[in-house]
C-alpha cells in the first residue's frame, strides 16, 4: 500500500519547547493543520497561553499553552502530568526552546594583529556565566525534556522526538562560541539517543534551520537604529546560494516528514532547510 500523507498525525499529542518563538509558532501551526493536539510550553507564560488560544480558534484541536523551563526537570515534569490530563499521553516531542544572547558573543570576529590591544572583545572577555546560560539552553535544555517525555514514549513503545539543531552544528559561525558547541552537541545527542532508543519504538531526528531573522539573532544581522542588514547578515545573504533568510514557514515540510510515520524507518538524522547554506563552500 502506498503511504503518501500525514493522516496519521490526526489526534496526536505533541509538545512543542519554545513553542511561543517565531519558529515554535510555524511547527505549532503546521501540525495544527494536520489535526494534531499541541502543548505549547514556553518560558514566557502569556505567549504560550495567547498562542494555544490563537490555535484552538482556527484550528479547532485542542492546545495547551503553558509555562514551562527547559533546565528545570521539577518544571517539566509538572507540565508533562498537567498535558497528559488535559490531551492525553505525548506522540511528539519538538525541542524547539534554544537561542544565542549577547553574552555568549564576541565583540570582534577573531584575533588578529590589529585587535591585540582589544582582547577583552574576543575570545578572552566571554564571561562563563553567559557562555553556560546559552550552552545550557540549547543542549541541556534538550536533553532534558528528552527525558521527562521520552520515558513515556518508551513505555508506551512509539513516539518521535525532534531537535532543532542549526548550520552552527556543521561548521562554527565566528562569534558565537557557546551556541556553536552547543548545536553540535544536539547533533550528536540526536544520533546517539536515535542509536539508544532504536528498537523500542521512538525515533529521534532533527532539523538544522539556515538563517531565519528572528529574537535571538535580529541584533546581529540588522542594524537596531536603520534596520538595514549588518556586515554579518550580508554575508550570510552571499553564503545562502537561494540569496534570502528563511521563512519560518518553509520549515514545516521537513518537520511534517519527520514527525509523521511516513519518516518510520528514519532516525538519527539531521535535516538542512536552509536555502543551500550548508553545501556550498563559498566558491
Ligand atoms: P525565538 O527566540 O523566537 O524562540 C525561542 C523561544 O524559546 C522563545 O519563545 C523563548 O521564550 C523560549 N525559551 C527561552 N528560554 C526558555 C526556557 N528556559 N524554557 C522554555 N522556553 C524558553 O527563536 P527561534 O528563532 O524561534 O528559535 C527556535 C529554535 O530554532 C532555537 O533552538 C534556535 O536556536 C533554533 N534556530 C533558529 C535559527 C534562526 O535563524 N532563527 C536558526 C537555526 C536554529
Amino acid at each position: 500500500m502506498a503511504n503518501n500523507s500525514f493522516s496519521d498525525l490526526q489526534g496526536k499529542v505533541c509538545v512543542i519547547t519554545g513553542g511561543g518563538g517565531v519558529i515554535g509558532t510555524a511547527i505549532a501551526e503546521a501540525l495544527s493543520s494536520a489535526g494534531v493536539k499541541i502543548a505549547i510550553l514556553d518560558i514566557r507564560e502569556e505567549v504560550a497561553v495567547a498562542l494555544a488560544e490563537n490555535l484552538n480558534k482556527r484550528f479547532n484541536n485542542t492546545c495547551a499553552g503553558l509555562a514551562c523551563n527547559v533546565l528545570d526537570k521539577d518544571s517539566l515534569i509538572a507540565a508533562a502530568a498537567k498535558i497528559e490530563a488535559v490531551l492525553g499521553p505525548v506522540d511528539i516531542l519538538i525541542n524547539g526552546a534554544g537561542g544565542n544572547s549577547p553574552d555568549a558573543t564576541t565583540k570582534q570576529e577573531e584575533v588578529n594583529a590589529s585587535n591585540m590591544d582589544k582582547l577583552d572583545e574576543t575570545f578572552f572577555g566571554l564571561k562563563m556565566d553567559g557562555f553556560q546560560k546559552v550552552f545550557n539552553l540549547n543542549f541541556i535544555g534538550t536533553v532534558l525534556p528528552s527525558m521527562v517525555f521520552g520515558e513515556n514514549m518508551v513505555k508506551r513503545g512509539k513516539g518521535t522526538i525532534l531537535n532543532i539543531s542549526s548550520m552552527n552544528a556543521y561548521k562554527a559561525l565566528t562569534k558565537i562560541p557557546a551556541y556553536s558547541a552547543a548545536k553540535a552537541s544536539v547533533n550528536n545527542f540526536t544520533e546517539w539517543l536515535a542509536v539508544h532508543f532504536a528498537k523500542t519504538g521512538v525515533r529521534v531526528n532533527a532539523i538544522a534551520p539556515g538563517f531565519f531573522l528572528t529574537n535571538q539573532n535580529r541584533f546581529l544581522l540588522t542594524d537596531e537604529k536603520t534596520g538595514n542588514l549588518t556586515a554579518r547578515g550580508n554575508k550570510i545573504i552571499a553564503s545562502t546560494p537561494m540569496g534570502k533568510f528563511g521563512e519560518p514557514e518553509d520549515l514545516q515540510g521537513a518537520v511534517l516528514f519527520l514527525v509523521s510515520d511516513i519518516s518510520k524507518f528514519v532516525t538519527g538524522i539531521c535535516i538542512p532547510v536552509d536555502g543551500g547554506y550548508s553545501a556550498y563552500g563559498g566558491v
